[in-house]
């Protein structure tokens, strides 16, 4: 009996130190039976490990998915009644989802079985790190969690009740924009911008106060401060973060710098001034974190006459990637009560995808609906077989990466030809206006996220500094803004994203970078056909190297598998500065 045990053992993989011992057990027979017993403890050591995380699995999964589901499902009904008894069912069902990870018993029960280093199967070891981080995150005493949702409540107030007052008119943020997008009056720009500016004073202490408060919650569960734990929990190293951003700065400053100088000799002879003249409320928005309209071709005029969801099924259809069953359950068009904006959401990772749109025949919606198809081809090509945890995206801006690369196409001139909505001859008038436009926008909302991620990093590390100073600095250094003469105010307090939704902002420069460096790699050695339209090799190689593996692996090791390289900036280099 333990005889065949043995032989049974000596079948199976083993260790590299059992079998060494197995080898000079074998020289002694009559050893053979206490021996035996020594393998069978060593094996049994990572094997029983191993079946104690398969069963806390089962565990988790049984209470979870129902959960995920129900919550999924009542998130989605509420986007699209907007009736407050929607809402509530879905803040309960979110609540009840997030409860499962703030139980310490099993927190406890993962981290030993994390910290023992006896789970070695892959697909088992990344499911501890999965699970190990949301569980992690959620470890916080109730109390100082409570506290701190009850002073982002109280900060998020401030914010919607704020007007600008600009010469005793109260105005909406949007009617800023507008005044800033429209007026060629430099002083009624300026009272725009410092009337919008005045936020900051109302919030600047009670952020303040925030940002330490999330930095003693981050240190009671071991981390520097909130930046690191964010950053750490959603599975990215800070410095890894920091090397991409070094590198497309480096990569972008000459260009920048050179743009910078095409932008202030327009806005010099737009609005009639001196480019030493020029302040940062004539660059026609708050932060200049979009393109000024220097480059201007109408998009929407080519799709006023077209169905964007034709187009879309059809376009996606065409390289493998059917999304009817997608589009059968989606909510396509505008509703009383529904949400206005939209996502895509995936209910059961068992193949129901559906995005949330308000679509309308314009180049906006076009965008709109290749990218959120984008996210929902993701997660619909999943691989069933690869337990719920990893049936994911690797992380949130990989998926946002396939978003973007797609949403891109709605202006392309060659995509717009290649599904037929325009002629060769348009093609060719807009191709060299669209891609300027494109390099623009690109541009300056990269210097943007420089702005944000570097900020952030340098408030949590140590919000007693002078934040009013450090904010200019990094506007001057990036964007190349000049701080108005003298000003001293908390300028970083009035963007919403500081306080309200923290250390994220990076990601949607990670989303960008990722999406050229993809797009590079499928060009050149996938298809010749730039648009992608009607290549069903796009979608074989998407299918194989993005969306089956899921969160298999960490997120720059899928990057490595499926371009062979490590995400790099500098292919978004190529497509938008050379
Ligand atoms: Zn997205």
């Amino acid at each position: 009996m333990k005889l065949r045990k043995l032989q049974e053992v000596l079948n199976e993989k083993t260790d590299y130190l059992c079998i060494n011992q197995l080898n000079s057990m074998k020289k002694h027979i009559f050893l053979v039976v206490g021996a035996t017993t020594m393998l069978i403890a060593c094996i049994s050591n990572q094997e029983k490990t191993e079946n104690r995380m398969k069963e806390f699995i089962s565990a988790y999964e049984a209470k979870a998915i129902p959960l995920f589901k129900e919550a999924s499902l009542a998130s989605w009904n509420a986007n699209i009644t907007g009736t407050n008894e929607d809402w509530t069912k879905s803040e309960k069902a979110s609540f009840e989802l997030a409860k499962i990870f703030s139980d310490s018993a099993d927190f406890a029960k993962l981290k030993e079985l994390k910290e023992s280093g006896l789970v070695k199967d892959s697909l088992l070891a990344r499911q501890v790190e999965l699970l190990y981080n949301s569980y992690l995150g959620a470890q916080v005493d109730t109390a100082l969690l409570a506290k701190q949702i009850k002073m982002e409540t109280e900060i998020s107030k401030k914010y919607s009740n704020f007007r600008a007052n600009v010469n005793g008119k109260e105005l909406t943020d949007n009617q800023v924009e507008e005044i800033l997008h429209s007026s060629k009056n430099s002083k009624e720009l300026q009272a725009a911008w410092e009337g919008h500016k005045m936020i900051g004073p109302l919030v600047a202490e009670d952020i303040i106060k925030l940002v330490k408060h999330r930095n003693m919650i981050a240190q009671k569960i071991g981390f520097t401060n909130y930046h690191e734990m964010s950053l750490k929990l959603s599975g990215q190293d800070p410095a890894e973060v920091t090397a991409i951003f070094d590198e497309l700065d480096n990569l972008t400053r000459g260009n920048f710098a050179q743009l910078k100088n095409d932008i202030d000799t327009y806005f010099a002879n737009y609005y009639h001034l001196k480019i030493s003249d020029l302040k940062p409320w004539h660059y026609q928005n708050r932060y200049f974190q979009e393109a000024p309209e220097i480059y201007t071709v109408d998009f929407d005029k080519f799709y006023e006459k077209q169905d964007p969801v034709k187009l879309v099924a059809s376009f996606y259809d065409g390289i493998g990637l059917n999304v009817d069953a997608i589009l059968a359950k989606s909510d396509l068009y505008e509703k009383p009560g529904k949400n206005q904006h939209a996502f895509s959401t995936d209910i059961d990772r068992e193949g129901d995808v559906r995005t949330l749109d308000n679509v309308k025949p314009d180049s906006y919606w076009m965008n709109t609906l290749l990218h959120e198809l984008g996210h929902g081809v993701y997660s619909y090509y999943n691989d069933r077989n690869l337990p719920f945890t990893l049936r994911d995206a690797a992380h949130t801006f990989t998926t946002e990466a396939i978003a973007n690369m797609f949403g891109r196409l709605a202006t392309d001139p060659v995509w717009m030809k290649n599904m037929g909505i325009i002629d060769s001859i348009e093609c060719n008038k807009i191709t060299d206006v669209s891609h300027k436009a494109l390099r623009l926008q690109q541009l300056v909302f990269s210097r943007w996220a420089q702005v944000m991620y570097r900020f952030e990093k340098s408030m949590y590390e140590d919000p007693e500094q002078d934040l009013n100073q450090l904010w200019w600095d990094m506007v001057e250094k990036y964007q190349l803004l000049a701080k108005p003469e003298g000003r001293n105010m908390p300028d970083w307090a009035t963007k919403i994203h500081v306080a309200l939704y923290p250390c994220y902002y990076h990601n949607y420069l990670l989303g960008e970078i990722l999406a050229s460096q993809w797009y590079n790699y499928l060009t050149t050695n996938i298809t010749k056909d730039q648009s992608f339209v009607g290549e069903k090799a796009v979608g074989d190689y998407l299918k194989a190297k993005v969306f089956m593996p899921g969160a298999r692996y960490y997120w720059n090791e899928m990057i490595e598998r499926s371009t062979g390289e490590k995400l790099t900036a500098k292919y978004y280099a190529k497509q938008f500065v050379q």
